[in-house]
Protein backbone atom coordinates (compact mmCIF):
# COMPACT_ATOMS: atom_id res chain seq x y z
CA UNK A 1 0.00 0.00 0.00
CA UNK A 2 1.59 3.17 -0.91
CA UNK A 3 0.83 5.73 2.06
CA UNK A 4 0.24 9.60 1.01
CA UNK A 5 1.82 10.36 3.95
CA UNK A 6 5.13 8.53 3.32
CA UNK A 7 5.30 9.55 -0.29
CA UNK A 8 4.72 13.12 0.49
CA UNK A 9 7.91 13.20 2.49
CA UNK A 10 9.22 11.76 -0.62
CA UNK A 11 12.68 10.28 0.23
CA UNK A 12 15.31 9.38 -2.80
CA UNK A 13 14.03 6.04 -4.44
CA UNK A 14 16.35 3.75 -5.02
CA UNK A 15 15.26 0.46 -7.13
CA UNK A 16 16.44 -2.91 -8.56
CA UNK A 17 15.16 -2.14 -12.33
CA UNK A 18 11.49 -2.59 -11.10
CA UNK A 19 9.02 -0.24 -13.01
CA UNK A 20 6.56 1.48 -10.80
CA UNK A 21 3.48 3.24 -11.98
CA UNK A 22 0.69 5.34 -10.27
CA UNK A 23 -2.39 6.48 -11.25
CA UNK A 24 -3.20 9.54 -9.47
CA UNK A 25 -7.18 10.76 -9.49
CA UNK A 26 -8.26 14.18 -8.54
CA UNK A 27 -11.83 12.72 -7.12
CA UNK A 28 -9.80 10.35 -4.64
CA UNK A 29 -7.10 12.63 -4.27
CA UNK A 30 -4.88 9.71 -3.46
CA UNK A 31 -3.14 6.79 -5.05
CA UNK A 32 -5.32 4.48 -6.43
CA UNK A 33 -3.60 2.00 -7.61
CA UNK A 34 0.09 1.40 -8.01
CA UNK A 35 1.85 -1.47 -9.89
CA UNK A 36 5.38 -2.77 -9.87
CA UNK A 37 6.81 -4.78 -13.34
CA UNK A 38 9.87 -6.18 -13.21
CA UNK A 39 11.88 -5.82 -16.87
CA UNK A 40 14.82 -7.11 -18.67
CA UNK A 41 15.75 -10.67 -18.11
CA UNK A 42 13.01 -10.97 -15.34
CA UNK A 43 10.01 -10.33 -17.91
CA UNK A 44 7.76 -9.45 -16.09
CA UNK A 45 5.89 -9.83 -12.48
CA UNK A 46 2.94 -7.18 -10.53
CA UNK A 47 2.19 -6.29 -7.53
CA UNK A 48 -0.86 -4.34 -6.96
CA UNK A 49 -1.85 -2.02 -3.86
CA UNK A 50 -4.78 -0.71 -3.58
CA UNK A 51 -7.16 2.37 -1.67
CA UNK A 52 -10.49 2.70 -1.88
CA UNK A 53 -11.02 0.25 -5.23
CA UNK A 54 -12.01 -2.87 -5.39
CA UNK A 55 -9.52 -5.02 -7.06
CA UNK A 56 -11.05 -7.33 -10.21
CA UNK A 57 -9.05 -10.34 -10.70
CA UNK A 58 -9.83 -10.81 -14.58
CA UNK A 59 -6.87 -9.99 -16.50
CA UNK A 60 -6.95 -7.55 -19.72
CA UNK A 61 -6.93 -9.65 -23.20
CA UNK A 62 -5.63 -8.33 -26.24
CA UNK A 63 -3.45 -5.37 -27.75
CA UNK A 64 -5.84 -2.15 -27.19
CA UNK A 65 -6.16 -0.18 -23.92
CA UNK A 66 -9.42 -0.53 -22.43
CA UNK A 67 -11.05 2.30 -20.39
CA UNK A 68 -11.35 2.33 -16.65
CA UNK A 69 -14.65 1.93 -15.74
CA UNK A 70 -15.97 3.26 -11.91
CA UNK A 71 -12.58 2.84 -10.90
CA UNK A 72 -12.50 -0.87 -11.33
CA UNK A 73 -8.97 -1.61 -11.87
CA UNK A 74 -7.72 -4.89 -12.78
CA UNK A 75 -6.05 -6.74 -9.57
CA UNK A 76 -2.49 -6.69 -11.97
CA UNK A 77 -1.00 -3.79 -14.82
CA UNK A 78 0.71 -4.34 -18.05
CA UNK A 79 2.02 -1.47 -19.76
CA UNK A 80 -0.36 -0.06 -22.59
CA UNK A 81 -3.36 -1.82 -21.90
CA UNK A 82 -5.18 0.59 -19.55
CA UNK A 83 -6.25 4.09 -21.00
CA UNK A 84 -5.45 6.80 -19.12
CA UNK A 85 -8.68 8.68 -17.35
CA UNK A 86 -8.81 11.97 -18.38
CA UNK A 87 -8.43 13.47 -14.52
CA UNK A 88 -5.71 11.00 -14.37
CA UNK A 89 -1.59 10.97 -13.90
CA UNK A 90 0.03 7.82 -14.76
CA UNK A 91 3.78 7.70 -13.12
CA UNK A 92 6.17 5.04 -14.90
CA UNK A 93 9.86 4.47 -13.72
CA UNK A 94 11.45 3.66 -16.46
CA UNK A 95 14.77 2.81 -14.80
CA UNK A 96 15.54 3.46 -11.13
CA UNK A 97 19.56 2.37 -10.67
CA UNK A 98 23.08 3.73 -10.53
CA UNK A 99 25.76 3.95 -13.59
CA UNK A 100 26.78 0.29 -13.27
CA UNK A 101 23.66 -0.77 -14.56
CA UNK A 102 22.56 -4.21 -15.20
CA UNK A 103 19.57 -5.73 -17.88
CA UNK A 104 17.50 -5.32 -14.89
CA UNK A 105 18.67 -2.16 -13.12
CA UNK A 106 19.01 0.45 -15.72
CA UNK A 107 19.50 3.95 -14.38
CA UNK A 108 17.06 6.97 -13.24
CA UNK A 109 14.12 8.21 -16.12
CA UNK A 110 10.59 8.52 -14.55
CA UNK A 111 7.59 9.11 -17.67
CA UNK A 112 4.63 11.17 -16.55
CA UNK A 113 1.34 11.02 -18.78
CA UNK A 114 -1.00 12.94 -18.02
CA UNK A 115 -4.78 12.32 -18.84
CA UNK A 116 -4.91 15.83 -21.52
CA UNK A 117 -2.62 13.33 -23.71
CA UNK A 118 0.62 15.33 -22.36
CA UNK A 119 3.67 13.34 -21.42
CA UNK A 120 6.89 14.54 -19.52
CA UNK A 121 10.31 12.65 -19.33
CA UNK A 122 12.16 13.06 -16.08
CA UNK A 123 16.17 12.56 -16.63
CA UNK A 124 17.05 9.41 -19.20
CA UNK A 125 19.92 7.91 -17.69
CA UNK A 126 21.76 4.87 -19.22
CA UNK A 127 19.79 2.13 -20.54
CA UNK A 128 16.11 3.94 -19.63
CA UNK A 129 15.08 4.84 -23.16
CA UNK A 130 15.27 0.96 -24.18
CA UNK A 131 12.26 0.79 -21.40
CA UNK A 132 10.89 3.57 -22.75
CA UNK A 133 10.77 2.63 -26.43
CA UNK A 134 9.65 -0.67 -25.47
CA UNK A 135 6.38 0.67 -24.46
CA UNK A 136 5.97 2.26 -27.73
CA UNK A 137 4.69 5.34 -26.52
CA UNK A 138 3.31 8.69 -28.69
CA UNK A 139 6.98 10.38 -29.62
CA UNK A 140 5.15 13.35 -30.80
CA UNK A 141 4.51 13.95 -27.44
CA UNK A 142 7.87 13.19 -26.49
CA UNK A 143 9.67 16.49 -26.57
CA UNK A 144 9.86 17.68 -23.06
CA UNK A 145 12.73 16.45 -20.73
CA UNK A 146 13.79 17.78 -17.41
CA UNK A 147 17.34 17.24 -16.20
CA UNK A 148 17.74 16.69 -12.24
CA UNK A 149 21.69 16.61 -12.68
CA UNK A 150 23.93 16.18 -15.42
CA UNK A 151 25.17 12.84 -13.44
CA UNK A 152 25.51 9.82 -16.25
CA UNK A 153 22.72 7.44 -14.74
CA UNK A 154 20.31 11.01 -15.12
CA UNK A 155 21.47 12.17 -18.85
CA UNK A 156 23.45 9.04 -19.98
CA UNK A 157 20.66 8.36 -22.63
CA UNK A 158 20.04 11.83 -24.02
CA UNK A 159 21.32 10.87 -27.93
CA UNK A 160 19.16 8.01 -27.75
CA UNK A 161 16.32 10.38 -26.64
CA UNK A 162 17.02 12.69 -29.09
CA UNK A 163 18.01 10.44 -32.22
CA UNK A 164 15.79 7.54 -31.22
CA UNK A 165 12.74 9.97 -30.38
CA UNK A 166 13.40 11.46 -34.19
CA UNK A 167 13.28 8.12 -35.72
CA UNK A 168 10.36 7.06 -33.70
CA UNK A 169 7.58 9.92 -35.02
CA UNK A 170 9.20 13.30 -33.17
CA UNK A 171 9.43 15.31 -35.66
CA UNK A 172 9.41 18.97 -33.64
CA UNK A 173 12.26 20.14 -31.50
CA UNK A 174 12.98 18.67 -28.13
CA UNK A 175 13.14 20.38 -25.56
CA UNK A 176 15.72 19.79 -22.68
CA UNK A 177 14.87 21.83 -18.94
CA UNK A 178 18.25 21.53 -17.29
CA UNK A 179 20.17 23.53 -14.41
CA UNK A 180 23.34 25.48 -14.72
CA UNK A 181 26.38 24.83 -12.98
CA UNK A 182 28.90 26.81 -10.76
CA UNK A 183 30.30 27.68 -13.92
CA UNK A 184 29.16 27.52 -17.91
CA UNK A 185 30.76 24.71 -18.65
CA UNK A 186 29.07 22.87 -16.06
CA UNK A 187 25.75 23.36 -16.97
CA UNK A 188 23.08 21.68 -18.98
CA UNK A 189 23.73 23.77 -22.47
CA UNK A 190 27.10 22.97 -22.22
CA UNK A 191 26.55 19.53 -21.65
CA UNK A 192 24.15 19.28 -24.78
CA UNK A 193 26.73 21.06 -26.97
CA UNK A 194 29.59 18.76 -26.18
CA UNK A 195 27.00 16.04 -26.72
CA UNK A 196 25.73 17.17 -30.43
CA UNK A 197 29.71 17.75 -31.59
CA UNK A 198 30.16 14.56 -30.08
CA UNK A 199 27.68 12.87 -32.69
CA UNK A 200 27.99 15.25 -35.44
CA UNK A 201 28.47 12.18 -38.23
CA UNK A 202 25.44 10.82 -37.02
CA UNK A 203 23.10 13.79 -37.23
CA UNK A 204 24.79 14.41 -40.58
CA UNK A 205 23.60 11.48 -41.87
CA UNK A 206 20.14 11.77 -40.98
CA UNK A 207 20.12 15.00 -42.11
CA UNK A 208 17.40 15.32 -45.34
CA UNK A 209 16.26 11.96 -44.81
CA UNK A 210 14.20 12.99 -41.90
CA UNK A 211 11.90 15.98 -41.00
CA UNK A 212 14.35 18.47 -40.16
CA UNK A 213 12.58 20.37 -36.98
CA UNK A 214 13.31 16.69 -35.20
CA UNK A 215 16.75 17.22 -35.23
CA UNK A 216 16.76 20.61 -33.27
CA UNK A 217 17.39 20.39 -29.82
CA UNK A 218 16.11 23.88 -27.30
CA UNK A 219 17.75 23.93 -24.10
CA UNK A 220 16.00 25.89 -21.59
CA UNK A 221 18.79 26.00 -18.68
CA UNK A 222 17.63 27.89 -15.55
CA UNK A 223 19.69 29.18 -12.36
CA UNK A 224 20.21 26.21 -10.13
CA UNK A 225 19.61 28.42 -7.18
CA UNK A 226 16.27 29.27 -7.90
CA UNK A 227 14.03 28.52 -4.70
CA UNK A 228 10.26 26.43 -6.18
CA UNK A 229 10.41 29.37 -8.94
CA UNK A 230 8.20 28.32 -12.26
CA UNK A 231 10.41 26.59 -15.25
CA UNK A 232 7.65 25.53 -17.23
CA UNK A 233 3.98 26.33 -17.71
CA UNK A 234 1.91 25.48 -20.41
CA UNK A 235 -1.35 23.89 -20.59
CA UNK A 236 -2.46 23.75 -17.13
CA UNK A 237 0.75 22.37 -16.68
CA UNK A 238 3.19 23.91 -13.79
CA UNK A 239 7.12 22.48 -12.92
CA UNK A 240 8.79 24.53 -10.56
CA UNK A 241 12.65 23.35 -9.19
CA UNK A 242 14.58 24.22 -6.34
CA UNK A 243 18.38 23.02 -5.50
CA UNK A 244 18.82 19.56 -4.50
CA UNK A 245 22.39 18.43 -2.20
CA UNK A 246 23.87 15.87 -4.06
CA UNK A 247 27.55 16.42 -5.02
CA UNK A 248 28.76 19.70 -6.99
CA UNK A 249 26.30 22.48 -7.14
CA UNK A 250 23.99 22.64 -10.17
CA UNK A 251 21.75 19.91 -8.82
CA UNK A 252 17.85 20.13 -8.64
CA UNK A 253 15.03 18.75 -7.55
CA UNK A 254 11.10 19.03 -9.76
CA UNK A 255 7.62 19.32 -9.17
CA UNK A 256 5.18 18.99 -11.39
CA UNK A 257 1.81 20.16 -11.08
CA UNK A 258 -1.76 19.48 -12.88
CA UNK A 259 -5.45 19.13 -12.22
CA UNK A 260 -5.09 19.19 -8.51
CA UNK A 261 -2.11 16.50 -8.39
CA UNK A 262 0.82 16.78 -7.81
CA UNK A 263 4.21 14.88 -8.64
CA UNK A 264 7.56 15.21 -6.95
CA UNK A 265 10.95 14.11 -8.53
CA UNK A 266 13.95 14.83 -6.16
CA UNK A 267 16.60 13.44 -8.25
CA UNK A 268 19.67 12.77 -5.84
CA UNK A 269 19.57 14.46 -2.62
CA UNK A 270 19.73 14.08 0.79
CA UNK A 271 16.90 15.69 2.51
CA UNK A 272 17.07 19.52 2.65
CA UNK A 273 15.11 22.56 4.36
CA UNK A 274 13.51 23.43 0.39
CA UNK A 275 12.40 19.38 -0.37
CA UNK A 276 10.51 19.66 2.56
CA UNK A 277 9.06 22.82 2.42
CA UNK A 278 8.42 22.45 -1.36
CA UNK A 279 7.61 18.82 -1.73
CA UNK A 280 4.67 19.23 0.71
CA UNK A 281 1.08 18.20 -0.50
CA UNK A 282 2.68 15.95 -3.15
CA UNK A 283 0.76 12.97 -3.94
CA UNK A 284 4.11 11.07 -4.81
CA UNK A 285 7.21 11.88 -4.59
ZN1 LIG B 1 23.74 11.82 -9.06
Amino acid sequence: MLNKNLLSFGGIIFGLGIGIGAWLTSAQDEVSEAYSQAMGAIGFSTAEAQEGTQAKDNLPLGRSATSIADGQYPASYFPNTEALGADEMRITALGTGMPNQTKAAVSISYLVELGNGEKFLFDMGLGSMGNLFSLRPDFSKLDKVFVSHLHIDHVGDFMGLHIGGWLSGRYTPIHIYGPTGATPELGTKAFVEGMKAGYAWDLQTRTGALPDKGAQIVVEEFDYRQENEVVYQENGVTIRSWPAIHSLDGSVSYSLEWNGLKYVFGGDTYPNKWYIEFAKNADIA
